[in-house]
């Protein structure tokens, strides 16, 4: 047998996603967020799916990230968000790295007149998310600094926001606002109109004015919301996505077969730490993935999968590479049946999102810890 669940990744689902992107943002360019290997999708596949839909560009977080898409022979724009690594990589990839200090500037500078050519850069502010950017007094000295600087040819600037959950937007506009003026101004003294994005999938879902000149989403395209709570009613109040947020598909299925079942007389404990004691002649299943397969600890006792398109509840805790699920109340369970994670069988769905409110996360980490663990299969 092969480790752990297999993740079905379904192409066709991501294309649909792109594509209501595309629509509500009125074909404004997307650069597609693949990061953490396409948010524990497959970077390589899903980058190919997303460029063939129209995706203008693609950002990752790092330069191994971005080497791999190389690899693969995907040759659209990169951006690389996070990385300062080795700086020669840039070159030899033909990367797009985001700059957010004058000394990764200068070093990039220095190396393109050595090299004698020009990189593509776009360079960051941090307006308010407290995280990676030019920030302090000196933003404007900086950035000045950095666009004076030969061999570089700044072709974008960005910002991100912190709030993800766009609910409440005073902060996002406070953070919108501040970047808006530092584009002006910089724009006013360059004396040429600056490429600018700041819009998170929040964003593209719920703030319209945030859009510019381009969008950088990553979790809408999976088919999640990034909202914590009450997608439509955030989505409603802000008048636009509704049938934006209620037409994203989920694009990761997550599945396994049923390993042992056994009939246990009432009064029997299940797994570590006998958390679970059955209350009456009890059907039980061992389902072989845990938490090393990215199967959160947290949802011992609280989260369910799906067996013959029936909720099957976890009992006891989940081990690393094994897990329980009581099936007294479904019939014909046999061995080898498949057991559903994330997904639809029948008329059932668990879907990320559950899974997150069960362990107190948020889908992105359900998504990539489950996801980067399995053994993916393109649909
Ligand atoms: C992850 C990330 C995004 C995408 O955010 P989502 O909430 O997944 O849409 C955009 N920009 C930056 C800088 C990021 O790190």
């Amino acid at each position: 047998m092969i480790r752990g669940p297999v993740a079905r990744i379904s192409l066709s689902a991501i294309s649909r996603n792109f594509q209501s992107v595309r629509k509500i943002v009125q074909n404004r360019p997307v650069i597609a967020v693949v990061k953490a290997d396409a948010y524990g999708h497959g970077a390589v596949s899903v980058s190919k799916t997303l460029l063939k839909e129209g995706a203008s560009c693609i950002a990752v977080a790092y330069t191994g990230e971005a080497r791999e898409l190389r690899d693969a022979g995907i040759s659209a724009p990169i951006l690389v968000l996070f990385d300062r690594g080795d700086i020669r990589e840039y070159f030899d990839y033909r990367l797009i790295p985001v700059l957010y200090s004058t000394d990764t500037a200068k070093a990039l500078s220095h190396e393109a007149q050595k090299r004698k050519t020009t990189i593509q850069v776009h360079v960051k502010v941090d307006t308010g998310m407290g995280r990676l950017g030019l920030h302090g007094k000196h933003i404007m000295d900086d950035l000045l600094k950095i666009y004076g600087m030969k061999g570089l040819a700044i072709e974008g600037l960005l910002s991100h926001f912190s709030e993800a959950d766009l609910s409440d937007r005073s902060y996002a506009t406070e953070q919108l606002e501040k970047f808006q003026k530092i584009k002006e101004t910089i724009s006013r003294k360059i004396k040429k109109k600056v490429f600018s994005h700041i819009a998170n999938s929040a964003a593209v879902l719920s703030y319209k004015e945030a859009y510019l000149d381009a969008v950088r989403p990553g979790i809408m395209l999976y088919g999640y919301s990034p909202f914590v709570k009450n997608h439509d009613a955030v989505c409603l109040k802000t008048g636009k996505g509704r049938s934006a947020c209620m037409n994203l598909i989920p694009v990761m299925t997550v599945t396994t077969r049923v390993l042992s079942i056994r009939n246990l007389p009432k009064g029997t404990p299940i797994s570590y730490g006998r958390t679970f004691v059955t209350k009456k002649q009890s059907r039980i299943c061992v389902l072989p993935f845990g938490y090393a397969d990215g199967y959160s600890r947290l949802f011992s006792n609280v989260a369910d999968v799906l067996v013959k398109g029936q909720r099957a509840p976890i009992v006891g805790r989940v081990c690393m590479d094994l897990t329980m699920v009581d099936v007294t109340g479904i019939k014909n369970v046999r061995e080898n049946d498949e057991a559903v994670l994330i997904g639809k069988q029948g008329s059932e769905e668990i879907t990320a999102q559950e899974l997150a409110d069960k362990a107190g996360t948020i889908p992105y980490e359900i998504l990539t810890s489950i996801g980067s663990r399995s053994q993916r299969v393109y649909v």
